[in-house]
């Protein structure tokens, strides 16, 4: 946690975010990471993200079971989401997201919006063309060599 902190300090001096993340296997750092939103010109590359990024490359893999990540932050949804995905066994972090959202960050902004039905949402989401859409779906299930994730 103190190295996902550091990076943290080091991005806000560079430019970035306030936030860093390390994922660690086996006792060993794997990646670290800070934000880098406004250097990158990236909405997604998020201290975790970019971490996950990077312990994907250099692990040679999409799936980080076994890894634990440790961000300066608690993680905003898509952070969230992409811990899940990558299969990250255990989060710990620094600040709350009422903590982020003390410096103006939309990240409590964000978990209230999912607790929200759709139709009362801040950003209008709507179905549209779902039987063309489900076509792909079913190519998916026919296919017999695909790598599922
Ligand atoms: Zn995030």
């Amino acid at each position: 946690m103190r190295e996902a902190i550091r990076l943290a300090n080091e991005s806000v001096e560079r430019g970035g975010g306030p936030f860093g993340a390390v994922i660690v296997k086996d006792g060993e750092i794997v990646a670290g990471s800070s934000n880098s939103v406004t250097i990158d010109n990236d909405p997604t590359a998020h201290a975790e993200v970019n971490t996950i990024r990077k312990a994907c490359q250099k692990l040679r893999t999409f799936d980080l079971s076994g890894c634990t990540i440790y961000t300066s932050c608690e993680p905003c949804p898509m952070c969230l989401g992409a811990i899940y995905w990558a299969r990250i066994g255990k989060i710990f972090y620094g600040n709350t997201r009422k903590d982020a959202r003390d410096i103006d960050f939309a990240d409590d902004f964000i978990y209230e919006e999912l607790e929200l039905p759709l139709e009362k949402r801040t950003v209008p989401i709507k179905p549209l063309l779902r039987d063309e859409a489900l076509k792909t779906f079913r190519l998916w299930t026919e296919k017999t060599d695909k790598i599922e994730y």
